[in-house]
Parts: C-alpha cells; structure tokens; sequence
C-alpha cells in the first residue's frame, strides 16, 4: 500500500490539486494521511475541506483548524494569521465546521502516529529542535511518528542508547528507508512552505518497501496569490508564498 502524507494545506487548493496530480502521476496512493492545518491564510477554505474529505482521509486537527471553528482563541496568533482566521471562519460551511470540530488529535495508523504539532502538544508545541525532539521521542508508543506545524520537511533520528537525537533533511532523489530506528517526520507544507522552496512538499509511504519519499510540485502560486488579494487577505502571507517561506 501507499500513503499520500500532507501537511498544512492552509487553505491552498492550487497546490492542494497539484499534489494530488503529481502523486497520482508518479508512484500513485491508495490512501491519504493528512496532519492539520487545512484551512488558514489562503484563499479556498471551503474547497480545501471539501476536496480532503472527499479523499476520505486520516486526518488529524491543527491549530489553524480549530481557530476556524471557534475551538482556539486567535488573540494567541500574530495580528496577520488572526486575521486570516477571522475570514476563514465566515467562509466555511457549517458542514466544514463540524468536520473540522471532529478531527482527532493523535490517532495511531500501523507503525505510525499522527499529529499536526508534537506527540507532547498536538496542537501547539513546534518539534524543530533536537532537544525538544528527544523529549517527544518518549510521548508516543509506536516506531515512528508524523508531524506537521513547522512547515519545514526534515526528520529526526533517534539514539535509545544514549537518548541522544539528530536533525536530518530528507533525501534528495532515493528514499528514505525505514528500519528499526525510531524517528519524528515532517512531510513540510502543501499550501505555505517555509524551507526557502515555493513548491508543494509532500510525502509517499511505500508499505511494502518500507520506505518514504519527499516530493515537491509546482503549482502556480501567482493565481493563489491574485485570489488572496481579492479576498483582502493580509500582505504578508502572499507575499511569503512566492519565496516559500
Ligand atoms: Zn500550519
């Protein structure tokens, strides 16, 4: 089997169905994990929720998420995400509300957890340090766990016999395969990435082969763009989008 793994859509179908087109004309996927974060800061709240859903995916609540439906005070995000997690809540339908509302929190699929922030704080907390990683490293049970949040892919390795961590990029061209050696992954973002790269960051779990591999696609960020200057959305968040960060 393969798994079509996505992060932080945040509301950008353009690269949303560009994801989707480059996996189903690559490796192709059978099944979808998604790690929150599908609405906020873009311009197609409604669609994004309705395309996911009808992909009948594995998907866990973000931060963003729960902003939209009233489950996170905004007051917590800068003045630009609030800003954007105002429009979004009056685009949804109460349909996407509930869906959003539901979403789980930490779900366990096979050799995998399922979080949008850390197995510590699956809302909040970042994992982009080696400290904080070595201490999530304790909070989930199974070999291997999937995180979203920081939108920067990378993965981190874990050392039981010293409890010692290390950062790694995901490679580039092979894959990376997966043994006995625990580890945090981040597929980086669909719709905002923040590594210095504008394209879709996604990843493709092989079952079979035991393996993951990290792709981007192109999509076209100026008509995202347009959309969110005719919603009014705020300067910086479309701005950041044509230099991918
Ligand atoms: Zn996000």
């Amino acid at each position: 089997m393969r798994y079509l793994i996505l992060a932080d859509i945040h509301s950008n179908v353009e690269a949303f169905r560009a994801v989707l087109e480059d996996a189903e004309g690559g490796e192709g996927y059978h099944h979808l994990w998604c790690l929150g974060d599908i609405v906020g800061y873009g311009p197609d709240p409604e669609e994004c929720v309705q395309l996911l859903r009808s992909l009948d995916p594995v998907c866990v609540a973000g931060n963003h998420d729960w902003a939209a439906v009233g489950k996170l005070d905004v007051s917590q995000f800068n003045a630009d995400a609030a800003a954007a997690a105002s429009w979004t809540a009056q685009q949804l339908s109460p349909e996407s509300k509930t869906y959003l509302s539901g979403l789980p929190l930490s779900p366990q699929e096979g050799d995998f957890t399922l979080v949008h922030g850390s197995p510590r704080d699956p809302i909040w907390e970042y994992v982009i340090s080696t400290p904080i990683a070595r201490l999530c490293f304790a909070e989930f049970q199974t070999l291997y766990c999937l995180v979203g949040h920081s939108h920067i892919p990378h993965f981190y390795e874990h050392r039981p016999q010293t409890g010692d961590c290390f950062l790694r990029a995901m490679p580039k061209g092979e894959p990376l395969m997966l043994g006995d050696t625990r580890l945090i992954i981040n597929p980086g973002s669909v719709g905002q990435p923040r590594d210095g790269n504008p394209a879709a960051s996604y990843l493709i779990y092989d079952s079979e082969a035991r393996s993951l591999r990290h792709y981007r696609a192109l999509y076209d960020v100026k008509a995202t763009q347009q959309k969110m200057r005719r919603h009014g959305l705020p300067y910086r968040l479309i701005e950041r989008l044509g230099f991918g960060w």
